[in-house]
């Protein structure tokens, strides 16, 4: 079991101390761990401070070999917007840091950060879902240093419809906006997640978005609780394990300094 969508103190929000994390992760039989906290330049004035990444390798480095049954991996969320000054942002930033792994989300439509329910007001759910899909497929277009494309269904986490499911055929226009963007994705040699954050109690989704995106051509992904307290790691990753075998994906990958390792899902 990995789980290698994890946040810390070192983002702006969350409490969890790294060893809360990884106290969590021995208990639970997590193999991998991957810290990913948050990079955001997406959102010019409403930003957290970005993860100190130098002083969370410090962090985790005191920690020696006591977790000697979870192999620790040091990654970023970062958040993606369809213009230069973030990207030249992000990539500076990182620059001075190898990461193991990159997570490449979108947070914000338009200025507005999806989680917040104002995003949704005076919106159908297809207008809502589909314009964070073509905002995701434009960053798409500026950004190629990630690993894999984070939570595509984030929109539907706090969306305040009866059904938040996000589906690949909830209209025309969000199944091409689909295509679009898994078909940047897997051109660039990259991958997508499985985060299991946003089904909270719900049943799990995404079977039919994992065979679109299996049909052009993906070969892998990541599994990621996107906890934020240790209460949430690990959660539902057994069902995201299922639910990629159920939709025919051969692989998930790890990743140490940037270069995946596939092993094949049975
Ligand atoms: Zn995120
Ligand atoms: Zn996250």
């Amino acid at each position: 079991m990995i789980d290698y969508h994890v946040h810390t103190c070192f983002s702006g929000d969350s409490m969890a101390l790294p060893s809360e994390m990884l106290d969590s992760a021995a208990r639970l039989g997590i193999d991998e761990i991957c810290f990913t906290d948050h990079v955001d330049f997406d959102n010019p004035g409403n930003n957290f401070e970005p993860a100190d990444l130098a002083a969370r390798h410090e962090c985790l480095k005191a920690f020696g070999g006591c977790y000697r049954s979870v192999r620790i991996r040091e990654g970023v969320e970062i958040s993606m917007a369809p213009s230069d000054a973030c990207f030249e942002k992000t990539k500076a930033y990182l620059a001075a840091f190898q990461p193991d792994f990159i997570i490449g989300s979108q947070h914000v439509v338009n200025g507005v950060d999806v989680y917040y329910p104002e995003y949704h007001q005076g919106k159908t759910k297809e207008d809502a879902y589909l314009a964070y899909l073509e905002t995701i497929a434009a960053s798409l277009e500026k950004f190629d240093f990630f690993s894999v494309l984070g939570h595509y269904d984030f929109v539907a986490k706090f969306a305040p419809y009866p059904d938040r499911s996000m589906k690949s055929d909830l209209s025309p226009l969000i199944r091409s906006a689909f295509e679009r963007i898994f078909k940047s994705v897997i051109s660039m040699g990259k991958g997508i997640e499985i985060n299991t954050a946003a089904w909270r109690d719900d049943p799990r989704w995404g079977l039919d978005v994992l065979k679109l995106y299996r049909e052009l051509g993906g070969e892998f992904v990541t599994f990621g609780s996107d906890a934020h307290r240790s209460v949430s790691l690990g959660n539902r990753l057994s069902e995201a394990y299922e639910l990629a075998r159920d939709a025919g994906i051969p692989y998930y990958a790890v990743f140490e300094k940037m270069k995946p390792s596939f092993i094949a899902i049975d």
